[in-house]
């Protein structure tokens, strides 16, 4: 496979606040890249220098073997994060619109469709749900055919089913070919739709791979989190004690928390054998809680930082584990195509 972007050393100051510190990064043809990170990592910066809607302080931006200026914007299409279109022009109205600005233009017809928009084509764009909303943007980033997209956070602010529409779309162009960089700060959405992830903190890139080598050199081991029973508090507390030890003896690692007991290191095929020590303990249990380490494990192991907690801090959007519980969005702060 060949690259079709690289970047070498990017760096970006807006005052004192250093959005970009010596970004590196390539991008091979048919791939899916995924820049994740939480609010005010660099990502909409790193993509607009990738695009060429901003300039680096230094370091260089190829796109196709040429500096981004250059690309054959034939062959490049980006949604940024930020875009209203008129909002009372409808889907069919903007797709078509947009497909005028190029020589050679997809059927605004097969584009309506492909965003699942085709029963809604003739709705006003302010009238659209959130996720009709920006799957309509993305459509109009789609009218050229584009090798090379970039989604800057295409779902933020997206109902859960608008989101699962979003995702299908992504893996429809990746299975035709077409090389997709997008940004997020869901880790749920980076692990279900990445090639290959860059994880972005405080304008650096903490580690880049596939979302399971990630997760298998930083991620951690497995936990199986015993929450204990708050009304015997005494009794479980003892009882959890001799466990802990029968475990540790069985060569788990346990901890003790308020909570209970975490025991680390616990294959799927050993969950039985640990209920069994805790059963015959007497350990009366709240809750038995088995996880898997993903990529918000990896973020906090290479970072020192939760991007949940992070997020939750700046008041932004859920992480990845909440994406459930997101409401509808509340409007058009985002889409469309500024070129
Ligand atoms: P992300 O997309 O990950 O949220 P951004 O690239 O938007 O991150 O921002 C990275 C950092 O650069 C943040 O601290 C942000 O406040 C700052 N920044 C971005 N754009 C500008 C700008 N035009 N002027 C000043 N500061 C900016």
């Amino acid at each position: 496979m060949s690259d079709v972007l690289v970047a070498e050393d990017l760096r970006k100051t807006y005052g004192d606040t250093a959005a970009l510190s010596g970004v590196s990064l390539s991008v091979d043809a048919g791939e899916v890249f995924a820049l994740v990170g939480p609010n005010g990592a660099g990502k909409t910066t790193l993509v607009r220098a990738l695009t060429g809607t901003t300039d680096p302080d230094s370091g260089s931006v190829s796109v196709f073997g040429t500096d981004p200026e250059s690309a054959d914007r034939q062959r490049l299409g980006l949604l940024p994060q930020s875009f209203s279109p008129p909002a009372r022009l409808t889907p069919r109205e903007l797709v078509t619109y947009y497909a005028g600005l190029y020589a050679d233009s997809r059927d605004p017809d097969e584009i309506l469709a492909e965003v699942g928009l085709a029963p809604d084509d003739r709705t006003r764009y302010e009238n659209l749900s959130g996720g009709q909303q920006r799957r309509t943007c993305v459509g109009t980033a789609l009218v050229n055919d584009p090798d090379l997209l970039f989604l800057d956070e295409p779902t933020t602010g997206v109902d859960p089913a608008g989101r699962r529409a979003l995702w299908r779309l992504v893996e429809n162009l990746a299975d035709r070919g077409t090389t997709v960089v997008l940004t997020t700060h869901y880790m749920a959405e980076a692990e279900r739709l990445a090639d290959r992830v860059g994880l972005l903190a405080d304008g650096e890139l903490a580690a880049v791979g596939s979302p399971a080598d990630l997760v298998a050199e930083y991620g951690g081991p497995t936990r199986l989190v015993v929450e204990t029973d708050d009304e015997t508090e005494s009794a479980a507390s003892a009882s959890a004690s001799a466990s802990a030890d029968a475990l540790a003896g069985d060569d788990f690692e346990v901890e003790r928390t308020d909570a209970g007991l975490v025991v680390h290191g616990v294959a799927p095929e050993d969950i039985g054998r640990v209920v069994g020590v805790l059963d015959d303990r007497g350990v009366a249990y709240d809750a038995l809680t088995w996880t898997e380490p993903d990529l918000e494990d990896v973020f906090l192991q290479l970072t020192g930082r939760s991007m949940a907690g992070r997020s939750a801090a700046d008041g932004s959007e859920p992480s990845g584990e909440e994406i459930g519980a997101t409401g509808e969005s509340s409007g058009p702060a985002v889409a469309g195509g500024d070129r």
